[in-house]
């Protein structure tokens, strides 16, 4: 009987796993992954979620490291009212035009029509910026370096992904005006590589960083800087986070302006801009990136727990005193590594086998798995399990404090390093067009010579699709064949051949541009 009732433990320890698998239904994969694994909820209004503790714990822990990093840029905090009404929001003609479709109003309260309808902010340029013009009174008043945490609303029509493309969604906003180009171009990239080392440092997912061509740049902006990443499941490329320049486009029309320091009296310049964004977008790649058939996997500095503590080896024979010897030894464990500074939980419960225990840890992505039964007891040591791979490491009790922080550091590294391997085999160089689409197909990104024309873009794009590219893009963006986009023109760029010509065209190629089925 007591055979049975194991038995019928481990039968429950497989009904609460994945039952998907990543490569043969990525779509239904990713959403068992991130409601199994308790990150996210589905809510009843369309491409809106519950970010559950699993996941909002990460998000802190980007909050937490990024405010430190642009307080020493000397950026400052700050909140915004979430509305905005329509005659200040249509201000910059290329902003608005950009974001129209996507603008959420408020039309009413309670049953009377609002006179003048009030739009819930897609992003807060034109929230900020007659404020910025009414604070910024002289030179001295600049830089200005405002950033907030706030959710915006972009009511998408391309089918809503949960983390990756929501109606409401969680970031940061980051906007400064400056008086000079070059101080307000630097910053732009000391933001991009902020937001690179969130990705790498904090998520264990690499990008590449790049400029967007002109049809990919941010509504308004001057140039668009971005860090793209790349979900090797599906192929497809992904934008991180962006940084734009903005120019004078919108002090223009804000009137941000000031005497001009070093013109000739009474000259006024404009301020240049900048506005840069992470989104709580970057949990679902990190989460697309590392996650498997046992559920999710989280690298271990955001993971909300990073050990837990499962005694093991208690059988119906166990001696009560061993039993006590198990659990007490267990907690002392659990009281060292609390001691260490890292995040445990302790499972005690005899009501669930370890075996359960075992699965659901693997489920929540809990990084290190420390076992502790009567040979460990024994031996006076631990036995460490990584959830990324399985692999198996003997701690002896004495070196808990050093060597499980140890474990977890070289296993927030290598899981980098595995993805980075993984996008670097799929980024593949197609000088030809004749092998632009059946690497595509082969679900890499592509980097091509281009020539830089925006109609050759859209070319690029429209040659590309296919009518068979597989059920993922059907399922997931809900258009019957999706094209190559422009990802990025990468900074870092392989070196042309002299008299290279476009890889779609006739032209002479300018600089390698990344492209790729996207999300
Ligand atoms: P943007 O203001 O359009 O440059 O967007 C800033 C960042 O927000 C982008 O780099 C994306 O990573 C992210 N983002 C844009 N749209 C969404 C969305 N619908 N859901 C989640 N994140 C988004
Ligand atoms: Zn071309």
């Amino acid at each position: 009987a007591k055979k049975d009732k194991s038995a019928g433990k481990i039968e429950d320890a497989k009904l609460i796993g994945i039952t998907v698998d990543k490569v043969k239904d990525f779509s239904s994969w990713y959403s068992q992954i991130v409601t199994k694994g308790e990150m996210l909820d589905y809510y009843d209004v369309s491409g809106c979620y519950i970010l559950r503790p699993n996941s909002y714990f990460v998000w802190e822990e980007i909050q937490n490291w990024f405010n430190i990093e642009i307080k020493k840029l000397g950026v400052q905090n700050s909140y915004f009212p979430m509305f905005v009404s329509q005659r200040v929001l249509e201000k910059e003609k290329d902003h608005i035009e950009g974001f129209a479709p996507e603008v959420a109003w408020v039309t009413r309260a309670g049953s009377s029509e609002l006179e003048e309808h009030i739009a819930i902010r897609p992003t807060s340029e034109t929230v900020m910026y007659p404020y910025y013009a009414k604070w910024i009174r002289s030179h001295r008043d600049l830089p200005l370096r405002l950033n907030q945490w706030n959710s915006v609303v972009r009511w998408e029509f391309k089918h809503p992904q949960p983390f990756l493309r929501t109606r409401e969604f969680l970031w940061q906003e980051g906007h400064t005006a400056h008086l000079s180009q070059e101080g307000a171009m630097e910053e732009v990239d000391q933001i991009l590589e902020l937001y690179k080392r969130i990705y790498e440092e904090l998520l264990a997912v690499p990008v590449i960083k790049g400029k967007k061509t002109e049809n990919e740049k941010f509504a308004g902006a001057a140039y668009t800087t971005t860090c793209e990443g790349f979900i090797a499941a599906t192929g497809r490329g992904i934008q991180g986070a962006t940084s734009h320049h903005l120019g004078t486009n919108f002090s223009k029309m804000f009137n941000i302006s000031v005497e001009n320091p070093d013109g000739p009296e009474g000259s006024r310049v404009h301020a240049f801009q900048n506005s840069w964004g992470l989104s709580t977008r970057s949990l679902g790649v990190m989460i697309m990136t590392h996650s498997d058939n046992k559920g999710l996997v989280l690298p271990p500095r955001v993971a909300q727990t990073q050990v837990t503590i499962v005694p093991v080896g208690l059988t119906a024979k166990t001696t009560k005193e061993e039993r006590e010897a198990i659990n007490s030894g267990a907690k002392s464990v659990e009281q060292s590594l609390r001691d260490a500074g890292l995040r445990v939980i302790a499972d005690y419960r005899d009501n669930y086998s370890p075996g359960w225990k075992f699965a659901d840890a693997e489920l929540k992505g809990v990084p290190l798995r420390v076992e502790f039964g009567p040979k460990d007891l024994a031996a006076g040591r631990v036995t460490a399990v990584r959830r990324d791979n399985s692999k198996k490491y003997e701690v002896g009790l004495t070196e808990l404090a050093t060597r499980i922080p140890e474990i977890l550091e070289e296993m927030q590294v290598e899981m980098l390093e595995n993805a980075r391997a993984d996008f670097d085999k799929h980024r593949i160089v197609v000088d030809e067009w004749k092998d632009f689409v059946p690497t595509l197909n082969a679900k890499n990104v592509i980097l091509s010579p281009w020539c830089g024309v925006p109609e050759c873009e859209d070319d690029i794009k429209d040659s590309s699709a296919t009518k068979d590219d597989g059920e993922e893009a059907e399922q997931d963006e809900r258009a019957p064949s999706m094209g190559a986009k422009s990802l990025c023109i990468p900074n870092d760029q392989p070196t042309l051949k002299e008299g290279q010509k476009c890889v779609r065209c006739d032209k002479p190629a300018i600089q390698y541009c990344m492209f790729g089925r996207s999300y």
